[in-house]
């Protein structure tokens, strides 16, 4: 099969062909598949579709042998629920997260999709069940239209443009000079990040997963595409299983259960109310992110006065 350029590496955001991705029957959304080492058992268990329990059972892995990255993590979701993993850049949330959809296998423990190991489930199962939107969205040197069909490639024209509305994408891609069938790579059409994301939201919105990887953008928007980001982000995340990486603190204070994660472990969970009242690294964070976005917000009054 068709190998791709590992986003995750940071490699170059709009490489190879909606063909070559096509022809490889890669379902994966947004990311790339590390096809080593990784495989299909051969009883794999085929599941078209899931509800979407997902559970972590003591969970350990390490990207070298010397130093694991995650280190016995353990939560159950029930299905539709959203966890939140919060804490310091480096910690190991993204890791932690990307072994759901099994880029990597986990030294020891077990991470089970409604009861299943997911390596016992057929990587097709698993990948066309679990969504993936990150910042560092993987687009194709095709049209948009082809870079949003990559989340269900038999999707109509119509269902592509539903799913680009829903992302709150219609609007900038109706802009660009050749609509959904501008190049996104060529004629020096370059996306912005916050139109890259709305391709990911819409792209996943078509997949339509029961469970979704979501890792939160860091790199800055305007207010009003970040508006935009976060109501598309709202509709995607609705009914569906969410681990969301969460930069924004705001993100995370409805979600059912937040794992503070600290050099590979757990270092605090429960809720926004539980975590704030327990005063630990959860409080300090939500304290000066909360203290950076008053000072922004009376920087922006006093602005505005001026
Ligand atoms: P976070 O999401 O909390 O910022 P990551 O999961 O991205 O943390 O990274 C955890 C640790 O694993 C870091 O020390 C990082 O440098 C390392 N790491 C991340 N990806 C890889 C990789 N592909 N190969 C080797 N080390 C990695």
């Amino acid at each position: 099969t068709q190998r791709f350029v590992d986003p995750l590496s940071g490699v170059g955001r709009i490489v190879n062909s909606y063909e070559n991705a096509r022809a490889s029957g890669e379902r994966i959304v947004g990311l790339v598949s590390r096809p080593v080492e990784v495989r299909d058992r051969e009883d794999s268990v085929v599941r078209e579709t899931v509800e979407g329990h997902v559970e972590y059972d003591d969970v350990t892995f390490s990207y070298r042998s010397d130093r694991p990255v995650v280190r016995n993590l353990s939560f159950a979701a029930d299905a539709g629920d959203t966890i939140a993993f919060v804490g310091p850049t480096g910690a190991g949330k993204s890791t932690a997260a990307k072994l759901l959809l099994r880029l990597y296998e986990v030294d020891s423990g077990t991470i089970r999709v409604d009861g299943v190991d997911v390596r016992a489930l057929a990587l097709d199962s698993l990948r066309s069940n679990v969504g993936y939107v990150s910042q560092d969205v993987f687009l194709f040197d095709g049209s948009v239209a082809e870079n949003v069909r990559y989340g269900s490639f038999d999707a109509t024209d119509e269902e592509v443009e539903a799913a680009a509305r829903l992302a709150e994408a219609h609007a900038f891609v109706e802009n660009l000079p050749e609509g959904y069938e501008t190049r996104v790579g060529e004629r020096g059409v370059k996306l912005s990040g916050g139109q890259r994301q709305r391709i990911a939201i819409a792209r996943a919105m078509l997949q339509n997963p029961a469970i979704l990887v979501l890792d939160e953008a860091t790199s800055s928007v305007d207010t009003e595409t970040e508006l935009l980001i976060q109501r598309g982000l709202a509709r995607l995340t609705a009914d569906r299983t969410t681990l969301v990486i969460a930069h924004r603190l705001s993100t995370v204070k409805d979600a059912d259960l937040i794992l503070v994660v600290d050099d590979g472990e757990v270092v605090e969970r429960g809720t926004h109310d539980e975590l704030l009242d327990h005063g630990g690294l959860y409080a300090t964070l939500w304290n000066v992110q909360a203290g950076a976005e008053a000072t922004e917000e009376f920087i922006a009054e006093v602005v505005a006065r001026a």
